[in-house]
C-alpha cells in the first residue's frame, strides 16, 4: 500500500463514520413514530383496512344452501360440512359447519364458488392465542340443525341473466 492509499483510506473511513453518525444523531431530535397498537391509535385499525382485506371467515348461514362447494375447493380442509337427512323435516339439514382458522392461509378459494356469498372475509385479524382450538369456528350450534337456503327459481333466473 503507497502512503497516499494509507492517507485516502483514513479519509474515507472518517468521511463514513461522519455520515452514520450524522443520520443517527438526526434521528435524535425527531419525533418517534412508534404507534402504541391497539388502544392507543388515532382510529381503530380495522377502520383503517381496505374493503378487500382478509380476515377472519363468516359464513351468512341464512343464504347457505349447503352445496359443499366451498369444502371441496379448501386446499387444506380447513373447513368441514356435515348434512344429513332429517326425517321429521323430511329434508337435507347442516348439522356441522365449521372453520378452522388456526390452520386457513387466507386463500379465497371458498369463498369465489359460493353461489351466494354466504362465506366471506371479515375484517377481523386479531387471532393471537394459545388455545387454537378457540380459533375453531362453528356457524351450526351445537345439538342443533339448519335448513340450507333455497334460491327461489326468480332469483335463480336473475343469478344466471346478471
Ligand atoms: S381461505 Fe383458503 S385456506 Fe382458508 S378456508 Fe378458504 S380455501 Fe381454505
Ligand atoms: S358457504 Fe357457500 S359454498 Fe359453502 S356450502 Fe354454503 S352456499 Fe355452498
Amino acid at each position: 500500500m503507497t502512503v497516499t492509499e494509507y492517507f485516502t483510506n483514513i479519509k474515507d473511513t472518517a468521511t463514513s463514520i461522519f455520515e452514520g453518525m450524522t443520520i443517527t444523531l438526526s434521528h435524535l431530535v425527531r419525533k418517534p413514530v412508534t404507534i402504541q397498537y391497539p388502544d392507543r391509535t388515532p382510529r381503530p385499525v380495522k377502520e383503517t383496512l381496505p374493503d378487500r382485506f382478509r380476515g377472519f371467515l363468516k359464513v351468512d348461514m341464512e343464504i347457505c344452501t349447503a352445496c359443499l362447494a366451498c369444502m371441496n375447493d379448501c386446499p387444506i380442509d380447513c373447513i368441514k360440512i356435515v348434512t344429513k337427512k332429517d326425517e321429521a323435516l323430511k329434508e337435507r339439514v347442516l348439522t356441522q359447519f365449521d372453520i378452522d382458522e388456526a390452520k386457513c392461509m387466507y386463500c379465497g378459494l371458498c369463498t369465489e364458488p359460493c353461489p351466494t356469498g354466504a362465506i366471506h372475509f371479515t375484517k377481523e385479524f386479531e387471532g393471537a392465542t394459545e388455545d387454537l382450538s378457540s380459533l375453531l369456528f362453528s356457524f351450526v350450534p351445537e345439538n342443533q340443525v339448519i335448513i340450507p337456503y333455497k334460491a327461489l327459481k326468480k332469483e335463480k333466473e336473475e343469478t344466471v341473466n346478471a
